[in-house]
């Protein structure tokens, strides 16, 4: 199969060119190639499939609902040119996160381009090791202590688990930290109350990437007359770090998103999507279940395009894909395109090392590739090379 005529953004330039494609695979790019099927781009941007690592579902349905929710909000995603994703929990009774633990395991081996839906690479436990104090939308009732309340169950999911959100001033944080990544994990810190002091220790022992930059993160403050930075400001400047932002518009104002971005460059910071089960369907003012449905742990309501706890105090997540933020990056906030698709697909994928296999047009790497539009909206999807004919409402 040949994808012909396209502008193909590559990490560092666009280039018109042709990609060829044989058993899910990218196998040549180059001009005039020539082969049976031919899809033809158009003069389109033609993108890698975008990986998003960080969503709680989406067209209705939250991974934590149970294993039937995993088709309706991997298919939404992927009808936005998400191709991969790591499903994310909140915090919950440990029962429910366990479920969705072995939930990922069966469903991780279900083949996406059949069922015409995201590829799940692994798990984002986000969640309950967090602070009481930024804990934004998650159900206060069920946060955790690493000194107090084990956290064995993340060590036996460790095998799907690709990374879990902590807050690092926690106590025992540090000593999880160490566990967590010797088990292979990639810890991430979030949802914090930290200052310098206890934040530099866990990333001393493996925090390696922060969670959604200044939502609910600590930040500088003063103590006893001394100004110390928060995580947030660390995060900034500190190379060992890479970042996610949520781009929709809301939770981060472009100029924050160009402060981000100048500091860790687009080889460190990446596009998240955050995205709620209310992604992609009509709700202004629905209140929906934040989490479980089963299990009503809180709630959230929709209004301005943006989900927010019902009482109007915070900001509860997105209602966006990672391949609408791409749109938003290069229309809103002045990042070249070619930085706006690094951010979502080829920076994601190696933050979660599975840059090997997605997140750029290379030849040998899956044929996971999404062409958006002169508006840069997602117009066709493909997934191992299979075009997943997409519908949106
Ligand atoms: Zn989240």
């Amino acid at each position: 199969m040949i994808i012909k005529n396209g502008r193909l953004v590559m990490p560092d330039e666009i280039l018109p060119a042709d990609i060829a494609i044989e058993n899910g695979r990218i196998s040549e790019i180059g001009n005039n190639l020539a082969g049976e099927a031919i899809f033809d781009a158009n003069g389109m941007y033609v993108c890698p499939g975008f990986v998003d690592i960080h969503a709680h579902g989406g067209g209705g349905a939250d991974f934590l609902d149970g294993i039937d929710a995993f088709d309706t909000a991997l298919r939404f995603h992927a009808t936005w040119g998400v191709t991969s994703m790591l499903p994310t929990s909140i915090t919950a009774p440990i029962e429910i996160i366990t479920d969705f633990i072995s939930n990922i395991r069966t469903q991780k081996k279900s083949d996406p381009a059949a069922h015409r839906r995201a590829r799940i690479i692994g798990a984002h436990i986000e969640g309950p090791y967090l602070s009481q104090k930024n804990k934004g939308a998650q159900p206060e009732s069920w946060l955790r202590i690493p000194a107090r309340d084990p956290y064995d169950f993340l060590l036996y999911g460790a095998d799907v688990i690709r990374t879990v959100t902590l807050s690092p001033e926690l106590e025992g944080a540090v000593e999880m930290v160490r566990r967590l990544t010797k088990a292979g994990i990639i810890v991430c810190a979030g949802h914090d109350n930290g200052r310098k002091s206890t934040i530099i220790p866990s990333i001393e022992a493996g925090v390696s990437h922060l969670t959604h930059l200044w939502c609910a993160m600590s930040t500088v403050a003063m103590y006893d007359g001394v100004r110390e930075p928060g995580l947030c400001e660390i995060g900034l400047v500190d190379d060992r770090l890479t970042a996610e932002i949520i781009a929709d518009n809301h939770h981060m104002p472009p100029e924050l998103v160009q402060i981000a971005y100048r500091c860790k460059g687009a080889k460190k910071l990446c596009v998240v999507s955050d995205c709620l089960r209310a992604g992609g369907m009509p709700c202004d003012g629905h209140i929906w279940a934040l989490g479980p449905k089963r299990a009503r742990l809180t709630d959230f309501i929709v209004s301005d395009g943006v989900a927010r706890l019902p009482d109007n105090t915070r900001l509860a997540g997105s209602i966006q894909t990672v391949g609408q933020m791409v749109g938003n990056l290069a229309r809103y906030c002045n990042i070249p395109l070619t930085d706006a698709v690094r951010m979502a697909s080829l920076t994601p994928a190696e933050i979660i090392g599975a840059e090997r296999d997605i997140g750029s047009l290379t030849v040998g790497k899956r044929a996971d590739i999404c062409i958006l539009d002169n508006e840069l909206k997602p117009c066709a999807v493909f997934i191992d090379g299979i075009n997943i004919n997409i519908e949106r409402e």
